[in-house]
């Protein structure tokens, strides 16, 4: 029975459509020594077919090339790849007390992408403890290819810096030589990495990264502090200080591509209600919390990063 209602709703539809379409051809007919109206009928057909190219697109939900679209992300238009540096068997560098590049850069990557995941589709190129290829070459050409065949409009690559001099301190962020795009994108990261943290600033700069040398869109590779110096080891290591540099890496994204950030709740200066003080202090001093805007909403992505961190979450 349905199937009858949708081939009469079908037949009913074709029917008015090739009226429409006699109609106009009638009235051309009718109207050939007008050219006026000739012009009119052909832009309003061009404008309809057009019309209907752009609704077929939204029904099917499909790309171009015809792979299918997630429906709650046609708004999401802006791609980001975000490149936790290192991973599986290569930790990255390692800092004074065992710490591995590898795991900062993912936890940092991670929470970069759930600040601006309301915002964009973004993509990691790894999201567990894992290497893209057989060897390291393999694995950086993996990543940057994967950015390219996903179509990402920027490439973030997020790294802990390292050097034989335990002393080596700060922030810098790389672009490939003579991408101007790349260095817009490192500009406008690093600028606010340096006013963000206490770190000193070593600035954008440029450099022949493969990630950065073989990508198609804008790129920028960030060294979020030296992991061989104890210092800045032990800042790396801090969930706030994580916290801190994911908010301003994604600060820096969004500026870039020109997107708005949500507000997050009642905003950075707001007061910690009496009742709930001393939770909050401990929770702060805990590190589950940057110790910023106490009555901003949790969002449950947030929730499970905190229930994480407590250990509360059995795998
Ligand atoms: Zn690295």
């Amino acid at each position: 029975m349905k199937e009858f209602w949708r081939d009469a709703l079908t037949l009913a539809i074709k029917t008015a459509a090739s009226t429409a379409i006699a109609v106009i051809g009638v009235s051309v007919l009718i109207h050939i020594v007008n050219w006026d109206l000739i012009v009119s009928t052909v832009v309003l057909a061009t404008v309809f077919s057009l019309l209907i190219a752009f609704v077929d697109r939204i029904i099917a939900c499909t790309e171009p090339d015809g792979s299918s679209i997630d429906k709650h992300q046609i708004n999401k238009v802006v791609r980001v790849m975000l490149d936790p540096g290192h991973g599986g068997s290569d930790p990255g560098a390692v800092g004074p007390t065992g710490l591995l590049e590898k795991d900062i850069n993912l936890l940092v990557a991670k929470s970069v992408a759930a600040i601006l995941a309301p915002v964009a589709a973004v993509k990691l190129t790894r999201d567990t403890d894992m290497a893209l290829g057989a060897n390291v070459n393999a694995d950086l050409t993996a990543r940057a290819n994967a950015a390219n065949a996903w179509g990402a409009d920027i490439y973030v690559s997020i790294h802990c810096n390292s050097a034989a001099n335990s002393s080596a301190t700060g922030t810098e962020t790389f672009y490939y030589t003579g991408s101007t795009p790349g260095a817009g994108l490192a500009k406008a990261i690093q600028t606010r990495i340096a006013a963000a943290v206490s770190l000193p600033d070593r600035g954008v700069k440029t450099g022949n990264f493969a990630v950065l040398r073989q990508t198609n869109m804008p790129a920028c590779l960030t060294e979020i502090g030296f992991i061989s110096n104890p210092a800045e080891e032990a800042m790396l290591k801090s969930p706030v200080f994580q916290a801190l540099m994911a908010g301003t890496i994604a600060d820096g994204i969004a500026a870039y591509l020109g997107l708005k950030l949500p507000a997050p709740g009642a905003g950075p200066d707001s007061a910690v209600s009496p009742w709930a003080k001393e939770s909050w202090e401990k929770a702060v001093a805990a590190g589950l919390f940057d110790g910023t805007n106490p009555q901003g909403a949790l969002s449950r992505e947030q929730a499970a990063i905190v229930f994480d961190r407590l250990g509360l979450i059995k795998a």
